[in-house]
């Protein structure tokens, strides 16, 4: 399998192996990584998979994407170790909670959002590509709560890399602050940013965009750009449907969406041959992709904080991939519109594009107020605790229940209520409480940093805390 990138529009592009585009993450001409071709499923090869383990599925799907990067039983190795420290053997149970409405609980990994899904994998892939290099790399990420939480519980302790999470400061909830800043680990290091998400994101890529910078540091990305994470993101959508009696059986997802990243891996899902009915992109207020979705425009508004802040978000980083196709794989294109984007704060999309991506995806945004009505909601009909984000999506599932087909409907649950105990509580009066691994949280020590949003300020910090390269791997 050999990717390229969506800015690559030279007569020879450039085509990388597996290997060589998880190390990078972000292409160096600020594009994003795609796969030359969709490997694509048989009926009879989905069919095979129903009612097998989590972890053959993901080795059976991660193996189409990563070539010849790692032998069949190595990934089975990684793959296992990937998934045997989640806190439920299914790892990640559906449950219906409404007659023919699904939840696919994706909070059973070490910090209780999907992301563990990808980022336990992906931290294992890279130490072990890194190891066989006898290489090291620098980690930035940007992330809007769970992303960073979940970058450095899959990279700590690793002699492999150094890592450093910008956080836009006061935006994120406690518990989603002290993931990260109570890991006292040599390697890694949490940065309270004073700016929005959008801004961290900013600064990460500008990092990238520093070539003497990114070349001495050795930097690579992990949020959710890296093409891995998109890979093993495909896994529990084919678990779902193939539980609700795929390939035979259509079945729709709702997927509460901010960097489109998650709901993309859906897609790339469906263009493998998976049946899925209808993709549904469930928003807060926070609604660009809603907007673009129901009115065709795609501009940037402000990113206002709401309950779900992981879904506080402006620049879809991901949906580039998705532009991508709409442009017909035309780089130079995806390029300029970029570009455009950049400097307007509009993303020039024709009529005819936007009419393939409605045939794609639908829609929803929902605010705080209807995010604490489902929350009730659910929890008096039900007795299932929904996150704030996982609430949108259910919002939107009801919502959308009322117009789709018969196709069974699964709303993805991306956080552990936990997670958000102060949203819940106000929605239904209960405080929910941590599960045990991480009962002892509030009392952890924590170690707080706060820098400017300035790329300047970030880089100083790294260049003065990370690791010398030569160093070697412990
Ligand atoms: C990251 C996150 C999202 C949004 O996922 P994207 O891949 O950015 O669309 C939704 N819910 C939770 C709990 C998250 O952590």
């Amino acid at each position: 399998m050999q990717y390229v990138s969506t800015r690559d529009g030279r007569p020879r592009r450039e085509r990388l192996e597996f290997e060589e585009i998880l190390l990078r993450g972000l292409a160096p001409d600020g594009g994003l990584y795609v796969p030359v071709q969709w490997p694509s499923l048989s009926a009879v090869e989905w069919r095979g998979w129903r009612g097998r383990p989590y972890t053959e599925i993901a080795a059976g799907l991660v193996g189409r994407f990563s070539g010849s990067a790692l032998t069949a039983a190595r990934l089975d190795q990684i793959v296992a170790e990937t998934y045997a420290a989640f806190d439920d053997e299914r790892v990640a149970p559906l449950r219906e909670f409404s007659p023919g409405l699904y939840l696919l609980e994706l909070f059973h990994g070490p910090t209780l959002a999907f992301k563990d899904y990808a980022l336990q994998l992906l931290g294992r892939l890279l130490d072990e590509v890194l190891r066989r290099r006898g290489s090291r790399v620098t980690i930035v990420g940007a992330t809007s709560g769970d992303t960073g939480a979940a970058a450095i519980e899959a990279i700590r302790g690793r002699g492999t890399a150094d890592i450093f999470i910008l956080y836009p400061e006061g935006r994120i909830s406690e518990i989603q602050r002290r993931q990260m800043t109570t890991i006292a680990a040599p390697n890694v290091h949490a940065l309270g940013i004073r700016g929005s998400f959008d801004d961290c994101q900013d600064l990460v890529k500008a990092m990238f965009a520093d070539t003497p910078f990114r070349i001495a540091h050795n930097l690579s990305a992990v949020n959710s750009i890296n093409w891995a994470r998109i890979m093993a993101q495909t896994v529990y959508y084919a678990t779902a449907a193939l539980a609700l009696g795929a390939p035979d059986q259509r079945v729709s997802f709702v997927v509460p969406t901010g960097n489109f990243g998650n709901v993309y891996a859906a897609h790339v899902a469906r263009r493998m041959g998976l049946p899925i009915a209808d993709l549904v992109i469930a928003t807060n207020r926070n609604d660009i992709l809603a907007r673009f979705f129901n009115d065709g425009a795609m501009s940037l508004g402000v990113v206002t904080p709401s309950l779900s802040p992981s879904m506080d978000i402006q620049v879809a980083s991901n949906f580039e991939r998705l532009f991508y196709e709409l442009k017909d794989c035309d780089a130079n294109a995806v390029a300029d519109a970029m570009a455009r984007f950049r400097n307007t704060g509009a993303m020039p999309v024709t009529a005819a594009e936007w009419r393939d991506a409605k045939r794609l995806f639908t829609a929803y945004s929902f605010d705080d107020d209807a995010t604490l009505a489902e929350i009730a909601r659910t929890w008096r009909a039900s007795q299932v605790m929904l996150d704030p984000h996982s609430a949108v999506g259910v919002a939107a599932a009801r919502a959308h229940r009322a117009i789709a087909g018969k196709a069974p409907i699964v709303s993805l649950a991306t956080a552990h209520p936990a997670k958000f105990p102060d949203a819940i509580e106000r929605a239904i009066g209960v405080r929910p409480k941590l599960p045990p691994r991480l009962a002892d949280l509030l009392e952890r020590p924590e170690r707080l940093l706060s820098l400017p949003n300035s790329v300047a300020a970030v880089e100083d910090y790294i260049r003065s805390h990370a690791r010398p390269l030569r160093e070697v791997a412990a």
